[in-house]
């Protein structure tokens, strides 16, 4: 692909990320019938499940992990901007849609494509916990380990990745590669 050129390493190859998707979907659905959800039966009390993706970056992701969880979900989306642009340092979390209001009594289960500073999923947590759902639950493919500044909890991830800025599989630099199906580091 011609966008390889821009890259200076791939660092985890789509067979590898769709196997690890495969894993998570399966361990979030067995986590949501441990818990007592009954995921044959939505109107079942407390067994509403909704996902909840952070858009764009997360597109990708979630579109995989959907098709890795056969049972009864609802999905929603959130747009929040934290990287205007060609930054590549947080620039602090923007709300760009609102999130939807009927989340009381719901399973949630927010999926985001990295876990970095922690602001965006630390922001959204807040205002998911404001409406009181039956459960909220964090996924992210990536996590750069240490690198968070305040305490957030993912509950899956994906991979752990070194402090490098990548792109690829949903995730953009100036809203580009995101079309790239591996994680890549780009050249600097
Ligand atoms: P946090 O709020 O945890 O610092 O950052 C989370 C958001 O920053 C992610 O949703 C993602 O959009 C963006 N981000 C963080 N690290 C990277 C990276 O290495 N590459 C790209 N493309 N986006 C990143
Ligand atoms: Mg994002």
């Amino acid at each position: 692909m011609a966008l390889q050129r821009d890259f200076s390493t791939i660092l985890i190859e789509r067979d590898r990320i769709a196997q690890r998707v495969h894993e998570l979907g399966h361990e979030i659905v067995r986590d949501l019938r441990m818990s007592g959800v009954n995921l044959d039966d939505p109107q079942a009390p407390a067994s509403r499940v909704v996902i909840i993706a952070v858009m764009t970056g997360a597109i990708v992701f979630v579109a995989d992990l959907i098709r890795e969880m056969p049972v009864k979900l609802h999905i929603e989306l959130v747009a929040v901007s934290s990287y205007p642009g060609t930054s590549v340092e947080s620039k602090g979390v923007k709300m760009k849609t609102a999130l939807p209001s009927d989340l009381a009594d719901s399973h949630v289960l927010l999926i985001d494509d990295i876990l970095d500073s922690g602001q965006t999923l630390q922001a959204l947590i807040g205002l998911i916990q404001q409406q009181r759902p039956a459960s909220l639950r964090t996924c992210v493919l990536l996590r750069k380990p240490g690198k968070a500044k305040i305490d957030v909890r993912a509950d899956y991830v994906g991979f752990d990745i070194p402090d490098e800025f990548v792109v690829g599989y949903g995730l953009d630099y100036d809203g580009l590669y995101r079309n790239f199906p591996a994680i890549a580091v780009l050249r600097r």
